[in-house]
């Protein structure tokens, strides 16, 4: 062992003693095992005494790096991942667990940082608080943070939703974690495939794994609800189903169960639990530097280390973790290999296929090269990809290079080794996430990224180069709808260019077109042009309408594609909605009319649809005045019986109509009283005088 590595090494043992020490007392302390004295008792309790306030002062001091740009902070972000503990790009400022030789690696960058003194004291107390919240709990959830399924709550769900989608989707083990392989209890590692297995075609595959780091709490969460949203909705849902039929999506929601295990009791565990390594200290193998290919390529102690304890401990050879075999393994069998040996050597651009490893944190959407500041050969796909993914959950894309390279990382294998799209989620703020945050911002906007994943995963260096449809509407209707046979549709779409963080002038909207039933992007699909613009297609926003003729369709389900092309004939990817051909229900209207003298509110917001939208609404004030809002107020001039007639459409063009009579009355006139010297006034008001109520149906 040299002495850098000794020095290295026996820092974070001695840090970590130290704690363990600390959190022994202290929680045997809390539990009444040892009663804290006070002066009244015996002195052999003074020995405990005086060790748990020395080490309430030597606890493991965290390191305050202090920033004057946001770029440096992202780089720092990606390079000091395993060490990060809170970023604040607002404040420019990150908190982290550093070692010596890190602390050296920020003096040669010209970065300052000082002792987190306070921020430190803060943060045990938290995590000790945590611990005892969270001791003896096995299957209800992370104490204060019950939006995290446990390990075995994942689990349990992933096999629950094989089974009630049966054809829908399959619970596959691909794999044990280092506890299961070595018979001290442990985990399969369990991949949910969704995809309709009654459709046998070749299939575009996404891969998704999640929480390889254990202590990363929202990424599991995400993807396991991604699965739900996949299977749940793929009744309700034109683009679900779509992507379903024709994709294969592979979620592994827990890479490193065994890890994860400790991390639910609060612990900041990010390895796995491999105790051949540093079994009294950090424990395990980083898993992300445990891949093959580009494996300790740059042996310099930063990329990955060669130090047990050290929280980048890469293994003692490529894929020597179970893990990191299985996930490698089942990478190499979904995906051919599309890339050359080189590193220069590009896969095709229409190279199918998608690999997602989602972690936390820092708000990052990451792509290779990891282990060189040279962009990728694929770069301009990963560029297009990853701003575009970063516009749906709203992070900030870059090459996955940080202050300096790592090696070992999981798109060693996909992309490295395969040639296949590969990108890295950091999500949100925290490796003990927030339930609101995780809830209200993470989850929403990270499932639009995962479902864009999706759809681009047919070609994914190419389709983020085209636009998107932001908008179909049928007859007003963004739902799908239900119609008679032979009734026309309008359809209305938006397509847009500019769904995407990077700034280029000139890509504007080329054309629209969509298929009903075969999908759009077979050649096999007829798909027709939506003509209908305002003539000039100069914007990054462009509307598009046709009337569609249904008198071929047959009655049932049918689903409808849009999608468009740029400028430069760059194609999309597809979004689609349903048209149910069949008896539609007439809506039904609710008019309600009320008057004070000439004056009267008319309200039609009762009125609802069965089976659509209403799109449109009639008012007849007797003949006198009309309107088309839901509603509001007129004015008559003169007192009289009105007849008050609504006629109201729905998105299938079905109307209904509803009517009243009622007597409006002239104000009454001041009565002079000379017996009282004063004036009363006394108001008629008629409210809703209904003396009959038609209601007819049309068509
Ligand atoms: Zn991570």
């Amino acid at each position: 062992m040299n002495t850098l590595v000794k020095r290295f090494s026996s820092k974070f043992v001695t840090q970590y003693t130290r704690w363990l020490i600390y959190v022994v007392v202290v929680s045997l302390c809390s539990t009444g095992t040892i009663a804290l004295p006070n002066k009244t008792q015996s002195t052999h309790f003074k020995q405990p005494v005086m060790q748990l306030q020395m080490q309430n002062n030597n606890e493991p001091k965290f390191t305050k790096v202090i920033f004057n740009n946001t770029k440096t902070m992202r780089k720092f972000a990606i390079s000091f991942h395993h060490a990060l503990l809170e970023i604040n790009y607002r404040s420019l400022y990150a908190i982290a667990d550093l070692s010596i030789n890190e602390q050296k690696k920020l003096d040669d960058l010209n970065i300052s940082y000082q002792d987190a003194e306070e921020w430190s004291g803060r943060y045990w107390r938290f995590q000790e608080q945590l611990k005892q919240k969270n001791a003896g709990k096995q299957l209800a959830g992370i104490v204060g943070f019950e939006c995290y399924a446990t390990v075995e709550e994942t689990l349990q769900q992933g096999l629950d939703l094989s089974v009630a989608y049966p054809t829908l989707s399959e619970w596959i083990d691909i794999g044990d974690s280092w506890k299961k392989d070595n018979n001290k209890g442990g985990y399969d590692l369990m991949v949910l495939k969704i995809t309709n297995q009654y459709m046998s075609e070749e299939k575009p595959k996404l891969f998704i794994h999640s929480s390889m780091h254990a202590r990363e709490y929202a990424p599991a969460a995400l993807t396991l609800e991604f699965a739900h949203r996949l299977l749940e909705d793929y009744n309700t849902d034109a683009d679900t189903r779509w992507l379903v039929d024709h994709h294969e999506i592979h979620i592994l929601f827990h890479m490193n169960p065994d890890g994860r295990k400790i991390a639910e009791t609060a612990v900041l565990q990010r390895k796995n639990t491999n105790e051949n390594h540093c079994s009294t200290g950090k424990v395990g193998v980083d898993l992300n530097r445990n891949f093959a290919y580009f494996w300790n390529y740059i042996d310099d102690g930063f990329s990955s280390s060669g130090n047990e304890c050290s929280e980048i401990f890469r293994g003692i050879s490529a894929e020597s973790e179970p893990e990191t075999q299985g996930v490698s393994n089942y990478i190499r069998t979904l995906f051919a290999d599309a890339r050359g040996d080189l590193e220069d050597d590009a896969a095709p651009e229409t190279t199918s296929g998608m690999h997602l490893d989602i972690h936390s944190y820092s708000e990052l959407v990451l792509w290779p090269y990891g282990h060189s500041s040279q962009p990728s050969p694929n770069d301009s796909g990963f560029v297009a990809l990853g701003n575009k993914l970063a516009w749906f959950n709203n992070y900030t894309p870059q090459q996955s290079f940080g202050l300096y390279p790592t090696d070992g990382t999981s798109d060693d294998v996909s992309y490295g080794e395969l040639g296949i799209a590969a990108l890295t989620f950091e999500l949100g703020t925290s490796f003990f996430q927030d339930c609101s945050v995780y809830n209200n911002t993470i989850k929403p906007d990270n499932l639009k990224a995962l479902y864009y994943s999706a759809k681009a995963s047919a070609m994914p260096y190419l389709l983020p180069k085209g636009p998107e449809v932001s908008l179909i509407s049928l007859n007003g209707s963004e739902t799908g709808i239900t119609v008679s046979q032979g009734t026309n549709i309008n359809l209305i779409s938006t397509l847009k260019t500019n769904q995407t963080k990077l700034s280029e002038s000139g890509r504007t909207i080329l054309k629209a077109e969509f298929s009903i039933d075969a999908p759009i992007w077979l050649q096999s699909s007829i798909k027709t042009e939506i003509t209908g613009n305002d003539g000039n297609l100069t914007s990054e926003i462009e509307t598009f309408d046709i009337t569609i003729d249904t008198s071929n369709l047959s009655s049932g389900e049918h689903i409808l594609y849009v999608r468009g092309y740029n400028q430069n004939q760059q194609v999309g990817v597809p979004s689609a909605v349903f048209i149910n051909i069949g008896e539609n229900n007439s809506p039904t209207p609710s008019l309600v009319f009320t008057c004070t003298n000439l004056s009267c509110n008319y309200d039609a917001s009762g009125s609802s649809d069965s089976d659509g939208n209403i799109t449109n609404y009639l008012w007849d004030f007797n003949g006198e005045e009309t309107s088309t809002s839901i509603s509001g107020s007129i004015n008559f001039a003169s007192a009289s019986n009105k007849t008050i007639n609504l006629t109201i459409t729905d998105d299938s063009n079905n109307t209904a109509a509803s009517a009243l009579v009622i007597t409006v009355t002239e104000p009454a006139l001041i009565e002079e009283s000379s017996s009282s010297g004063g004036g009363t006034i006394n108001f008629f008001t008629i409210i809703l005088l209904m003396l009959f109520r038609l209601k007819t149906h049309k068509k």
